[in-house]
């Protein structure tokens, strides 16, 4: 079913990922909420402070994620980063407004700053010693399976994106790579909140590079909280003060509007 899938994209021309209906890699109608500000999610987690979100995790979004991650789509880690950093912003520096379009020559540097390059590991990167002092962005870490089955680990990929635009735009912050999944994790679609909280539960280390940082926590999707929670627990366990958390999207029972 996969295979015939990726085959069918392989030889039509490129549509919509999230309606099909147009040949572009995002048509406006579905690129739209990914431009959005970022508000506070409402439903409130333990252990973790409330995410800043840009879009409401249904209709043709469900899509568009699931063909970044699942389906190899690659190019959508565009519009899906420059979403991530609207949300990550909003939790430095208060909600602005949507990042709207990104704009031409976004990802250059102010004044010649160190910016990660793409694929570079940016845990212990020389160039950004300039920014130990600025808050750094830790991503939910995918289990080790689901990494070598999707062929890349599409989180990463969104968080290189949204700290070079955040650079672009002056915002001293950097990533770091610092979160294991311990063992093998059953994937979290279709448990009930508690189910996930326990399916996680210990699931996550963190490496000890990270202690002393301010982080802000991000993840594709908040759906319980439970998978930020556990990955906020293990950073707090190493040393680190979890300032914030950001998503992209989030699950009708989190929807700030
Ligand atoms: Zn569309």
């Amino acid at each position: 079913m996969r295979f015939l899938r990726d085959l069918i994209d392989l030889l039509l021309p490129e549509q919509c990922a999230g309606c099909g209906q147009e040949p572009v890699l995002l048509c406006d109608t579905c690129a739209r909420p990914l431009r959005a500000s970022a508000r506070p999610v409402r439903a409130a987690t333990a252990g973790i402070p409330p995410p800043w979100t840009v879009a409401a995790y249904e209709g043709p979004l469900r899509t568009i994620l699931a063909a970044y991650k699942e389906r190899g789509r690659t190019a959508l880690a565009a519009p899906l980063g420059e979403a991530l950093a609207t949300a990550v912003q909003a939790t430095l520096t208060g909600p602005s407004k949507g990042t709207a379009v990104p704009q031409k020559g976004a990802a250059v540097s102010p004044k010649g700053a160190a910016v990660p390059s793409k694929g570079a590991s940016t845990a212990g990167d020389a160039r950004l010693e300039d920014v130990q002092a600025g808050p750094v962005v830790v991503w939910v870490p995918s289990g080790r399976g689901a990494v070598r089955r999707r062929g890349h680990d599409p989180l990463r990929g969104l968080v290189e994106i949204a700290v070079r635009r955040l650079w672009a735009e002056g915002v001293p912050v950097s990533m770091m790579d610092a979160l294991r999944q311990r063992g093998r994790v059953a994937d979290q679609v279709g448990l009930t909140a508690r189910q996930r909280a326990a399916n996680v539960q210990g699931a996550v280390e963190a490496r000890p590079c990270v202690a002393g940082r301010r982080v802000v926590l991000v993840d594709d999707v908040v759906t319980t909280g439970a998978s930020l929670a556990e990955a906020a627990r293990a950073l707090r366990a190493a040393g680190a003060e979890v300032t914030a958390t950001a998503t992209i999207a989030a699950t009708p029972r989190h929807r700030p509007w």
